[in-house]
């Protein structure tokens, strides 16, 4: 298979026990669902992952240009948002359901990721807030002592997102 920005060979690799196609300048391809296995921060492997792909040159192409599936090269990836918050658009393949991501993208997915708790606490101040939106989440969820006193970028822009989202 071949990178679809950059027509390069993709690698395979095996990251904890999981095949993915990595490309030369960052970008990756997930056969059919498996980017669940690396949408999680909390997962060793999705970060493993996501630091190896950071770590690779990115290349002058154009991110805006559609894309044929790697596994599939006569059918057009789908553009659409990943995370609940619509603020990462990846690249699906209809047919297969493979999914593309350019440079940068598992990293966008990781910060943007929300718990369970947290996906239904932003919808219940979107219902009961009319638009003046307080949702916080603490920087790092792991750690006892973070969780009260962060209020960081991470959180405003959250915040700017859901209320950009809420005057579409
Ligand atoms: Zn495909």
């Amino acid at each position: 298979m071949r990178c679809p920005r950059t027509n390069i060979e993709l690698t395979k690799l095996m990251v904890g026990g999981i095949e993915v196609f990595s490309s030369a300048n960052g970008g990756v391809f997930f056969d059919n669902r498996q980017i669940f296995n690396f949408s999680d921060p909390s997962l060793k492997r999705a970060l493993v992952l996501a630091e190896h792909l950071a770590a690779l040159p990115d290349t002058d192409v154009d991110l805006t240009a559609r894309i044929n599936c790697p596994k599939c090269p006569s059918i057009v990836m789908m553009r659409r948002f990943f995370t609940p918050l619509h603020v990462v658009e990846i690249d699906e393949c209809p047919s297969c359901a493979g999914i593309w991501l350019d440079p940068k993208e598992l990293n966008k997915i990781h910060d943007n990721h929300l718990t369970a708790k947290e996906k239904q606490l932003l919808v219940n101040q979107q219902a009961n807030n009319h638009g003046f939106i307080h949702f916080e989440i603490p920087t790092n969820r792991f750690s006892q002592r973070g969780i009260k006193k962060n209020h960081n970028k991470n959180t405003e822009s959250l915040v700017e997102i859901a209320l950009a989202s809420f005057l579409d």
